[in-house]
């Protein structure tokens, strides 16, 4: 492997609010000669390549040990390159276009022949989205070609949403780390499949799917990977197979079908959590704002309020990697209606727990 050695990491500071031309050219730079550069985007950072280029793409597999057979987002600044990618773009996929772009929709089409199989996976559709990060776009533009880039973990683990993160994860592994601080969502994308007959969710995130159903109009189907119930077992979306988003500690997420009385699903948790403690096992619980006064003696992480679940999303993987700092054995989560920002809440903290669910009545 010895082609895919990098050289010592460069970490650029970037205020995401003025960022400077001078310092995102240099990262710019190391992209068009193939190499590797860890950038913000408004979800979470990205470990980026430059995507018309096989052998570059290559080494973003290599560093972050995901499988082949895991394709990559590309990343574009403009649209002019989103007919570089894809030859037969539909209607729906131009307004989709048109009114979230730049943002956190990434849509699936038919790719053209000049994108390379590595960043497809060999599939003959490819991912594509334009971020809402001023750095990410100008980096993007500045490179004069598409980024291809995954969350910028090792693969299977909670994705990075500070330069915190990408520098401890990260260091000696990619050319440049740009550090622009925390990012905004803390949660990857929302991924639609627009190749079928009707668009098919396969990764619930930053943008509610329901704001996508309102604006397309259409029914949109939502699988049970999508609900982060089931693994999919095959080709529509190869990642989900894998495990995700885990702290290397067990999680346990505690659902019910009903969070309409949370006094009462609280002291179901609480049961759960003492059951464990009772048998000598150390607990973390990560709970709400306002559910935390009903686990007296228990120690808790707090995941924000249930009636910001912006606030939760974007603490989730923060917290997922704290578990790991903790003394403790095991964590338990609380669940969340699967509305909005529910549902990407719990496709992450389902797989995160490698689909260790408790399901109370
Ligand atoms: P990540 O960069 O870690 O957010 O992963 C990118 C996600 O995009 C993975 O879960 C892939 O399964 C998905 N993805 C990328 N390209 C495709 C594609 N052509 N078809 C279906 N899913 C894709
Ligand atoms: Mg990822």
């Amino acid at each position: 492997m010895r082609e895919l050695a990098v050289k010592p990491t460069k970490v650029i500071e970037i205020d995401p609010s003025s960022p400077k031309t001078e310092y995102i050219l240099e990262a710019a730079r190391v992209i068009k000669e193939g190499g590797l550069v860890i950038f913000p985007t408004e979800t979470v950072y990205g470990l980026g390549a430059d995507a018309l280029n096989s052998l570059a793409v290559r080494k973003i597999f290599y560093v972050k040990n995901r499988p082949l057979d895991n394709p990559l987002i590309v990343h574009i600044s403009n649209l002019d390159q989103l007919e570089i990618l894809s030859s037969d773009l539909s209607e729906d996929v131009c307004r989709l276009a048109e009114k979230f772009w730049p943002g956190p929709l990434t849509v699936i089409i038919r790719k053209s022949e000049k994108v390379p199989d590595e960043v497809s996976a060999g599939l003959e559709t490819i991912a594509v989205r334009m971020p809402a990060h001023p750095v990410a776009l100008k980096l993007i533009e500045l490179s004069e070609t598409p980024i291809a880039a995954p969350s910028a973990n090792p693969a299977g683990r909670p994705s990075p949403t500070s330069g915190e993160h990408v520098k401890r994860d990260m260091m000696g592994k990619v050319d440049v780390i740009i550090d622009s601080g925390e990012t905004l969502f803390g949660v990857e994308s929302t991924i639609i499949d627009m190749t079928r007959n009707l668009p098919v969710l396969l990764r619930p995130g930053a943008l509610p799917v329901e704001e996508v159903q309102r604006m397309l109009n259409k029914e949109i189907i939502i699988p049970e990977s999508a609900r982060g119930l089931i693994e999919a077992s095959e080709a529509i979306a190869p990642g989900m197979k894998y495990r995700h988003y885990a702290p290397s500690k067990p999680l346990h997420v505690v659902e019910t079908r009903d969070y309409g009385n949370l006094e009462r699903y609280s002291l179901e948790v609480f049961k759960h959590v003492k059951g464990l403690i009772d048998k000598g096992v150390k607990v973390v619980l990560l709970s709400t704002v306002e559910t935390t006064q009903y686990y007296r003696g228990v120690k808790t992480l707090n995941l924000g309020s249930r009636k910001n679940l912006f606030e939760v999303a974007r603490n989730l993987y923060k917290l997922l990697r704290e578990i790991d700092e903790l003394d403790i054995d095991i964590a338990v989560s609380e669940g969340f209606e699967e509305k909005g920002l529910g549902l990407t809440i719990m496709n992450r903290l389902r797989k995160a727990s490698g689909y260790n669910i408790i399901t109370i009545n």
